[in-house]
């Protein structure tokens, strides 16, 4: 079996665990990728909804308002840098009874103590004026909500970690790893070709799988390791043109921002996600959610036809919190938490992890000493 020693190893090539290579080898480490499957990106970084969100609903100080608001300035300016498709096509978010009106406002409160402070109130006129076939008693709007090619975004960073040395290992599942004398962790590597690693740093961004690492790691605290609940977000496809130019949002739920509007970057609409709790990964849209589909999108866009709705894929958000309890934080999880040197463990890292990706990488390097 084959044996290597590297500075730092990160496991999990999506959005999380390549910026976080890239940000580490630019700081001259060598890093080797560990990634279970054939192909970079096509856990939870493959399935969402592709929006760069401003930075409006998290907890005030709260590690996701700051990476997301920090992080979404620095997604725009590199995806400028670096010929990555993101356009700011600014979002709605509408209050359809009058009811809701009071909540719209907090809303905006919260988003100025989180330094969002580009949103406007509008009337349902002014709304209307923009979106002529939105219905609303009130909106407001956010001008530095986007979208993003996450695709391109992902390859993007893969080639400049790997101009800086960076390695990828596709097939290459992380099983079990334990500490050396010397304070390194070494890990067992399944997959196509067996390894053992021995590192002095070690990033776990494995999303849905990063539970089941810290599980299998000896020495970390199991009383630490946080729950994992899978809170599946299902998606509907618009046929025909897309009515909307911006991205529609109704007011958030307790899970999630509510089934939304958001365009991809060809302009076609898809709706979603949902919140549907379940017990196995289990990717298929069952189309008999449609028909809540209809009543949540009709709340605000009373026109939508009858059949203009296509099941299209679904994600699943890592939660930590247990269903029906308040969304908590990302939790980044270094040596105070489970007293393993060099080493930096990410749980639930659930919306807004994409547009809070480059935000948190400088997190990560600066947690490591980089
Ligand atoms: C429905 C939905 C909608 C979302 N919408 C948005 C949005 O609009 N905007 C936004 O900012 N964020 C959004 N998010 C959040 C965002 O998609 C995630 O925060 C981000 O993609 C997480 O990336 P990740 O790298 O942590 O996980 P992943 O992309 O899942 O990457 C983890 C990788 O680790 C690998 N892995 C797992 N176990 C092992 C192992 N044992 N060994 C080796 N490799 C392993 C997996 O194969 C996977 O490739 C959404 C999420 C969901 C679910």
């Amino acid at each position: 079996m084959e044996r290597a020693e590297i500075d730092c190893v990160v496991i999990g090539a999506g959005v999380i665990g390549l910026a976080c290579a890239r940000r580490i080898a630019q700081s001259g480490r060598e890093v080797l990728i560990l990634e279970a499957e054939g192909e970079i990106g096509s856990g939870i970084s493959a399935r969402n909804s592709e929006v760069i969100h401003a930075g409006i609903y998290y907890p005030t100080d709260s590690l996701k308002a700051r990476f997301c608001v920090a992080g979404r300035e620095k997604l725009y300016s590199y995806c400028a840098g670096h010929g990555v498709t993101a356009r700011k096509v600014g979002k709605l978010v509408v209050a359809t009874a009058s009811e809701q009106i009071p909540a719209l406002q907090k809303l905006m409160e919260q988003a100025r103590g989180n330094q969002v402070g580009d949103l406007v109130l509008l009337s349902a006129a002014e709304a209307r004026r923009l979106e002529p076939e939105l219905s609303c008693v009130a909106a407001f709007h956010s001008p530095s909500t986007g979208i993003i090619d996450t695709h391109g975004f992902m390859l993007s960073l893969l080639g400049e970690a790997e101009a800086r040395g960076a390695a990828l290992a596709l097939h290459a599942s992380v099983e079990r790893g334990w500490m050396e004398d010397d304070g390194r962790v070494t890990l067992a590597v399944g997959g196509t070709d067996p390894m053992q690693v021995t590192a002095r740093l070690l990033v776990n961004a494995a999303g849905l799988g990063a539970q089941a690492i810290a599980r299998h790691l000896q020495g970390y605290p199991a009383g630490r390791i946080p729950p994992l609940h899978y809170a599946k977000g299902n998606y509907f496809s618009l046929s025909g043109p897309s009515p909307f130019s911006h991205l529609i949002y109704p007011m958030p739920e307790i899970a999630g921002l509510g089934v939304h509007l958001t365009l991809d970057l060809a302009g076609q609409a898809r709706f979603g996600p949902d919140v549907e709790w379940i017990d196995q990964v289990d990717y298929d849209v069952d189309p008999r959610r449609g028909d809540a589909f209809y009543a949540a999108i009709r709340t605000y866009w009373p026109k939508l036809r009858d059949s203009a709705l296509q099941p299209a894929y679904a994600g699943i958000r890592p939660k930590i919190q247990a269903p029906g309890s308040p969304a908590l934080d990302f939790r980044i999880d270094g040596p105070e938490v489970h007293g393993l040197p060099g080493q930096v463990h990410l749980f639930g890292i659930e919306s807004p992890g994409l547009t809070s990706s480059l935000a948190i990488a400088d997190e990560i390097a600066a947690r490591l000493g980089l």
